[in-house]
């Protein structure tokens, strides 16, 4: 019996690229040799010129075509990624309370500001089991109804639509699920997230896309007296936005890599086929874990599985920390489950920039591991 540490995974069932982490995620070596091939023009250039601010025009651009926005919709962007943002939605999204769902780590956080923010009320949380998803509830008290599109600590996906007969604001926070699932903007006011994930650039930066009715939150807020951050203030990011530009100097890096990603997933069909991509990936996960004799999807309901993060259950006797170490060893990366989680677990990222086929592979080495443990 060979040493668990010693296991070498056959070269042909590698996968070609073994990135497997839900942030920062796999960038495609086509994004590094876009932003490589500007030599001398554009990393160490003024944000404020025009070589960067065509940059920032064409991935709001970029996004407005991904999501097929509809007219008055506009892409907001700034610093901080997107635990900034949340932050910066208590000052300028949320008048007086909000409503959150919550069923993991990210959404949970989201909920803890609001319910610290002293100039808001308290917020209704609603919370269900981790592995599940809980559902909003139209309350005319609330004036945001905050929802988590992929909750990426527990893999669990839902459908983002508007609560029935809601006047609030709706606000996802889509950090892990924009560009990887399908969304209808009619169903959302302010669809959020960093572009670590998905879109396969750095993190660091949040975008938000608004809706005519967040905006107009944002600019009423901002007109009322409430004291805000320059940071966190939002109609400051509008403003800037509006120019493309961020208020602070941004990484030009990570706009580079992120509009390459825009570009290839509007060159390659837009959102149905970055999300297909992902939906190829979680079939293949899932088929092979429920067919497994040491592994089992964790999210009970196929329907609330996720298409860009999985989480795969091993058996007790199968030690799932061993099993992502060793195929680290093997230059497989970061399948280990989220930490706080505690579960026997591992956790895959299947963003749009991860093949299919190696999602297969990565299926075929954890049965050549277990196999030979
Ligand atoms: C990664 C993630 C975050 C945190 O994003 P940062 O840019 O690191 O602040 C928030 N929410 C969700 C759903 C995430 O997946």
């Amino acid at each position: 019996m060979s040493s668990p540490d010693t296991i070498t995974i056959p070269a042909h069932l590698l996968p070609t690229d073994g990135r497997f982490g839900a942030g920062p995620s796999k960038v495609r070596a086509e994004q590094l040799s876009a932003l490589v091939a500007t030599g001398t023009t554009y990393l160490g250039t003024s944000h404020r010129q025009a070589t960067v601010r065509d940059k920032v025009a064409e991935v709001r651009d970029g996004l407005n075509s991904l999501f097929n926005l509809p007219d008055g919709y506009e892409v907001l962007l700034g610093n901080g990624g997107t635990t900034c943002f949340w932050d910066a939605a208590t000052f300028h999204l949320i008048s007086q309370r909000s409503q959150h769902l919550t069923f993991g780590e990210f959404s949970s956080k989201f909920a803890t500001c609001a319910k610290e923010a002293p100039h808001l009320g308290d917020p209704r949380v609603i919370s269900s089991e981790v592995g599940t998803h809980p559902v909003a509830v139209s309350d005319d008290s609330v004036d945001l109804y905050a929802m988590t599109h992929n909750e990426t600590s527990t893999g669990v996906m839902m459908p983002i639509e508007r609560p029935a007969d809601a006047s609030g604001l709706v606000a996802v926070d889509a950090t892990s699920a924009a560009g990887g699932l399908l969304v209808n903007p009619s169903q959302f006011d302010c669809y959020y997230f960093a572009p670590q994930k998905s879109f396969s650039s750095d993190g660091g930066l949040w975008i938000a896309i608004c809706s005519p009715a967040a905006i107009e939150r944002i600019e009423t807020l901002a007109s009322s007296g409430r004291w805000t951050p320059a940071f966190f203030d939002l109609k400051i990011a509008l403003d800037n936005s509006r120019l493309n530009q961020t208020y602070n100097t941004p990484a030009l890096a990570t706009i580079h890599l992120l509009a390459s990603q825009i570009q290839w997933m509007n060159y390659q069909g837009g959102l149905k086929f970055s999300a297909g991509r992902s939906a190829r990936s979680a079939e293949i996960l899932y088929t092979w874990a429920e067919a497994s004799d040491f592994a089992a999807p964790f999210v009970a309901n196929p329907r609330e599985r996720s298409n860009v993060v999985g989480t795969i259950d091993l058996h007790d006797d199968v030690d799932a920390a061993l099993i992502a170490k060793i195929l680290r060893a093997n230059g497989v990366l970061d399948t280990e489950p989220y930490r706080k989680l505690g579960r026997n677990q591992l956790r895959i990222a299947m963003f749009p920039s991860i093949d299919p086929e190696d999602v297969a592979s990565l299926c075929a080495c954890i049965n050549y591991v277990v196999g030979n443990l």
